[in-house]
């Protein structure tokens, strides 16, 4: 069995260079060819001996993820489909905005998701595995390969919970510091809201941004839309993120989705005041993208802005986010790992 050099870290290409009797300087240009050049393949190390490339291409390969499906948007959004060697797809997105400095990967964390929200594509298809960290950190090494960006920003709002994936979640996060030089503050986790992990990210003390799906102003509302409410009450995550938010000192992004005559209302704005009024955090909201199999519509355009002036009266920075790659089914809630 040939070594993946994607997702290896020094220490273990240097059990690699060691085992073929070369020196560790060798292991660190490997290290470099990886994750700051994103070479294809061990041919375009070229500051490598060609014979010691040989040697290492006899024990080691730099993937074996493959790019099953590449799409892109009109707006400039690439959506690929990745497979992995078992035969699962999951989607990973880049999103390119007018500022070309920032490049936005949209990660999965899971194949499927469990947590089945009424909105979503992704819940439709139930819960078929957890990555691994080496296949989430692969997700951006594919991105970085085939269009030679280095991407600047990663969003955990692909397929899955990352919440429900946590310890893979956290190492690749590690992995995106250390080895691809991105920073905490140019991380986002998005939940859905499971308690026992928003705690363990404020003993962690993350510095990296928690973004809350809270998607409805009050707990009927909210049940509806997602059955985690039932579990996860809405009074019950409001001590969970002010916990969150003292122990890191952190500001939280709440996610709220605009779902015509549902979500979007006037009375709806004032719950959602009410309810974060002691909640540091910036409100980002989504306008619902509509997806197969339920009967929501999208909100007008007037809608979004009367509910955005509503919030922002209380105090609040307040966001709409701009619908990316809709036309190529890479918007918000469209992941489904459909081949
Ligand atoms: N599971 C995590 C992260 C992935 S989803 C979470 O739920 O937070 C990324 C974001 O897209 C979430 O805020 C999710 O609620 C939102 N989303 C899901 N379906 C959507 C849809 N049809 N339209 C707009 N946003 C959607
Ligand atoms: Fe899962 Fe997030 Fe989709 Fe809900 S919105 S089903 S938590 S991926």
């Amino acid at each position: 069995m040939k070594k993946i050099l994607s997702g290896l870290n020094l220490k273990e290409i240097e059990e690699i260079t060691d085992k073929l009797g070369a020196s560790k300087f060798r292991a660190r240009q490997i290290h470099n060819w990886i994750y700051l050049k994103s070479v294809k393949t061990i041919d375009e190390m070229t500051d490598l001996s060609v014979k010691f490339r040989e040697e290492l291409k006899t024990v080691a390969d730099v993937t074996d993820v493959k790019i099953k499906i590449k799409q892109e948007s009109s707006d400039g959004t690439l959506k690929y489909l990745l497979e992995y060697p078992d035969g699962e797809c999951v989607e990973t997105v880049l999103m390119r905005f007018d500022n070309r400095a920032n490049l936005t990967a949209c990660v999965s964390s899971q194949v499927g998701c469990a947590v089945n929200c009424s909105f979503c594509a992704t819940g439709k298809r139930g819960f078929i595995r957890n990555l691994s960290y080496k296949e989430i950190v692969e997700q951006v090494l594919t991105i970085q390969r085939d269009t030679g960006l280095k991407v600047t920003n990663i969003v955990f709002m692909g397929q899955g919970e990352p919440l429900l994936n946590l310890d893979n979640v956290l190492k690749a996060m590690e992995i995106f510091n250390e080895n691809f030089q991105i920073g905490a503050r140019r991380l986002t986790v998005s939940t859905s809201g499971i308690i026992p992990g928003i705690e363990k990210l404020a003993d962690l003390d993350m510095q990296s941004t928690l973004a809350l799906s809270l998607h409805a102003p009050n707990h009927e509302i909210r049940a509806q839309l997602m059955q985690i409410e039932n579990k996860y009450p809405m009074p019950e995550l409001k001590k969970a993120l002010k916990k969150y938010i003292e122990k890191t000192g952190r500001r939280i992004t709440i996610e709220y989705l605009l779902i015509k005559d549902l979500t979007d209302t006037i009375d709806a704005a004032k719950q959602l005041v009410e309810y974060l009024h002691d909640i540091k955090c910036n409100i980002n909201l989504i306008p619902y993208n509509p997806t197969e199999k339920n009967d929501y519509q999208k909100p007008s355009g007037n809608s979004i802005m009367r509910f955005k002036s509503l919030l922002e009266q209380s105090g609040k920075k307040v966001t709409v986010r701009l619908e990316r790659g809709a036309d190529i089914d890479a918007a918000c809630g469209q992941l489904r790992g459909r081949v």
